[in-house]
């Protein structure tokens, strides 16, 4: 038999989602962000299910490539644009959309010898200050990569640092507008918050990632409660073993937990190794045979231990969800300090995935 931890994912959820989206911004195309091998659900066993997209967007090479040679013939941006201009002979072979957000980028355009001309996605730093050209200088970087034949089309890009908070998108619209005054350019801007909480940024393109996979931009499951997202991955294991405690039993490493009164606890086939948090602390929420309990103890590398007050028919064998269908994966982000970007992100290799249609 082989250990009881799978993770399922939900393919028609995910065409659902795309679908979903498309309601929220119905005049944009959309770049599906598929980066971190789909947000860790892997790319290759969901890009079909999201073949009704406009484009897929991701940052690395390797990805790339391997979307291409699975079948895929429509746009693939590069949300980092190339790391070297040894890069660019994989862009031209493989048709790909790159970003371009630095100086030295268009030189490397300038030298390159293409096929055919490359579309590129202009970065502007609208406030995020990690990639990009300050607005003042988008107008020249622009003209610049207008007059390269190595250049097709172009779109003006940025990327909000605060559109899922009540801070807003609103100061780095302004500057976005500034940049974007003399340039005559497609624009693309809108991420997952974007999308769902700021219409106005939608424009010609938006780039979802989170949405796609049903968990919610801001880490708060209740704000996506009824926006019809539903949650692709569910990650679920069995009950192998239970223990029944009295006052002053402790439960795991560092003995962290001791009980109060006489407890049963379930022991659960995932650990952080599986790409469940180490943090989550005790009380992180956990679906066991039907019902939401709570964790306890320190979470172990194969193993975690959960609290069966509440689950009087929990045996040896009962199923447990850690995230999914049941309990959203925001939720046992939130009570471990984290984000759903990040479980999801972070399966491990050795957790076995199955798909349903
Ligand atoms: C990751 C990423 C996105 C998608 O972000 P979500 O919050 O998952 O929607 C969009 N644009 C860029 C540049 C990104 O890096």
């Amino acid at each position: 038999m082989p250990r009881p931890i799978s993770a399922t994912l939900s393919l028609s959820a995910l065409t659902q989602n795309l679908n979903t989206i498309r309601g929220y911004a119905p005049h944009s195309k959309v770049w599906s962000v598929v980066k971190a091998n789909g947000y860790g659900h892997g790319i290759s066993r969901i890009w079909k299910s999201l073949s009704a997209t406009d484009g897929f967007a991701l940052l690395d090479f390797n990805e790339a490539v391997l979307l291409r040679e699975s079948g895929w013939r429509g746009p693939i941006l590069l949300l980092e644009g190339f790391f070297s201009a040894k890069d660019l002979a994989i862009v031209d072979k493989y048709r790909l959309t790159t970003a371009v957000h630095s100086e030295w980028q268009i030189k490397a355009l300038a030298e390159a010898q293409f096929t055919r001309p490359v579309d590129v996605y202009l970065k502007v730093n609208s406030g995020m200050n990690r990639l990009g050209f300050a607005p003042a200088c988008a107008g020249a970087a622009w003209q610049q990569l207008r007059e390269l034949k190595q250049v097709g089309e172009i779109t003006l890009m940025s990327h909000f640092a605060t559109a899922d908070s009540v801070e807003g998108v609103d100061a780095q619209m302004a500057a976005i507008n500034l940049a974007g005054q003399n340039i005559r350019a497609p624009r693309c801007l809108a991420n997952s918050a974007a999308t769902l909480w700021h219409p106005h940024t939608h424009y010609d393109w938006i780039r979802p990632g989170i949405i796609l996979y049903g968990a919610s931009p801001s880490g708060e499951w209740k704000d996506i409660e009824n926006s019809g997202l539903k949650p692709v991955m569910t990650l679920k294991s069995e009950l192998i073993a239970v223990q029944e405690l009295n006052a002053g039993d402790r439960v795991g490493y560092g003995g962290r937990y001791s009980v109060a009164g006489p407890q049963r606890i379930g022991v659960v086939a995932c650990g952080y190794a599986d790409g469940y948090p180490r943090h989550a602390p005790s009380g992180t929420p956990v679906w066991v045979d039907g019902v939401i309990t709570k964790t306890v103890g320190t979470v172990s590398m194969d193993m975690l231990a959960v609290d069966l007050t509440p689950c009087q028919h929990a045996q040896i064998g009962s199923p447990v969800e850690l995230w999914g269908g049941y309990l959203p994966v925001d939720a046992v982000a939130a009570a471990a300090g984290t984000l759903g970007y990040e479980l999801l992100s972070a399966l491990a290799p050795r957790v076995p995935v199955t798909t349903v249609g």
